[in-house]
């Protein structure tokens, strides 16, 4: 890393998109393609097999950013691949940086004018580990799941990214890095959206990021974190994918978790532990569960033991993130001490517990709380009615009382 890289790069070409704003591409993105159907499409074209290899290299591992830029290939050959596929999905991209250049938010561009946004974090080396690079990625454009201390879910749901959409984030930072000579160690599905609500893809993302001739990124490296989709844990514990799962808890009792997670009106948190169990259990790996800590909210002593009692002998371990403020609620992050306290009193019930603090919060680019800034704010009055509903439903979630709010629509069985 330089010192000369400004710490605040302004964002000149890209406009906001609330909504998509012109037809998709719909050639499919290079990154999306497994080595078996490049293979085939070079097979089928009486072109030798050798080509399908030379371009995978070089969209995975190269630092060309087109098909005209693999010189390797006749030129004739590279017009043939722009014909069918796209090199890069996620084209047009923004970066800004902050944290004294430790982390720099992208916003990209998708074919149909929507943006969704990844986020890079450097973390230097120290004595007692080596300097990593990890990159948080964005599974859906918008979320339907409405977790109302989120960004993302107050846009509301877009869509699904495609595979190569997905991809083209880590393709994009791996490009930025190893043009400084440095590599991206650790990829997690924590950026905008629900992955479990669009598992198909990011299956097919893991996969190419852990294919040895593609990215070949270990599934250790890889973290999939999920709001509670019941049938998408179980799905990948039934795969016995080596990747960690994290959990989004927050509340550890149903009353709050409805208002704090919405999904919790159709996977109560029992449920949704109750297959993490399973998911531990089958694939040896430890689950995380992130707590979101809100003053005044979820970070009492009731929720601490109500959390204690609901993790104690789980192969878990608890990560404390105080919220990054959000305008549409009238919440603010838990206070330090009282973080502190709230991990003390899980480490003295036995669980393992660290506290996080999050990057990037003066450009918005909170892991996890993005939302590629769009046009249409919503108004004061808006704003106020939404926040007057969330101070009344945590009152009643607080009295215990669960909420009558339906499941949101969009999060059904997949
Ligand atoms: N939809 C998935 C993954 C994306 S969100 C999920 O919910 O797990 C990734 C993490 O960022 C979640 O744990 C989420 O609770 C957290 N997050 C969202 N908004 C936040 C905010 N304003 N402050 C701190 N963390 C936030
Ligand atoms: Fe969706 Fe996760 Fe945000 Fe909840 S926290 S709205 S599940 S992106």
């Amino acid at each position: 890393m330089t010192d000369e890289r400004p710490v605040v790069t302004p964002f000149f070409g890209l406009r906001p998109a609330p909504s998509a704003s012109r037809p998709r591409d719909e050639r499919p993105g290079v990154g999306g393609q497994t080595p078996e159907a490049l293979a085939a499409w070079f097979a089928e074209r009486g072109h030798p097999a050798y080509r399908a290899r030379q371009v995978l290299d070089a969209a995975w591992r190269g630092r060309q950013a087109s098909f005209d830029e693999i010189l390797t290939l006749p030129s004739p050959l590279r017009a043939e691949l722009a014909e069918a596929f796209r090199f890069d999905t996620v084209e047009e991209s923004e970066i800004r940086f902050t944290d004294g250049v430790l982390t720099e938010k992208a916003v990209h561009r998708l074919s149909d004018g929507l943006l969704v946004e990844s986020v890079l974090m450097h973390y230097p080396a120290r004595a007692d580990a080596r300097e990593r690079h990890t990159l948080c990625i964005s599974s859906q454009a918008g979320c339907a799941v409405g977790c109302p201390f989120c960004a993302t879910g107050e846009l509301g749901m877009e869509r699904d990214l495609e595979t190569a959409e997905i991809v083209d984030q880590v393709r994009h930072a791996a490009r930025r890095l190893t043009a400084d000579e440095r590599h991206l160690t650790n990829v997690v599905f924590m950026g905008m959206g629900e992955p479990l609500l669009n598992l198909d893809r990011v299956l097919e993302s893991i996969a190419a990021l852990n294919d040895p001739r593609r990215f070949g990124l270990g599934a250790r490296h890889i973290t999939v974190s999920t709001s509670g989709v019941v049938n998408g844990i179980r799905r990948l514990t039934a795969l016995g994918p080596q990747f960690t799962l994290a959990i989004s808890l927050h509340a550890a009792r149903d009353a709050l978790r409805d208002v704090l997670v919405p999904l919790n009106r159709r996977w109560p948190v029992e449920e949704v532990v109750a297959a993490a169990r399973e998911h531990a259990e089958v694939t040896g790996r430890r689950v995380t569960y992130e707590v979101t800590m809100i003053d005044g909210i979820n970070d009492t002593d009731i929720d601490a033991d109500a959390m204690a009692e609901l993790l104690r002998g789980e192969l878990a371990h608890v990560n404390l993130i105080p919220m990054n403020a959000v305008a549409h609620t009238p919440w603010t992050g838990t206070p330090i001490p009282r973080v502190e306290a709230f991990a003390e009193r899980l480490r003295a019930a036995g669980i393992a517990t660290t506290i996080r603090f999050n990057r990037g919060t003066a450009i918005g680019a909170a892991c996890g709380q993005l939302a590629a800034e769009h046009a249409g704010q919503p108004t004061p009055i808006v704003v106020q009615r939404r926040r007057e509903k969330l101070v009344a439903q945590s009152a009643a979630a607080l009295r215990g009382e669960r909420s009558g709010e339906p499941v949101p629509a969009g999060t059904g069985e997949r």
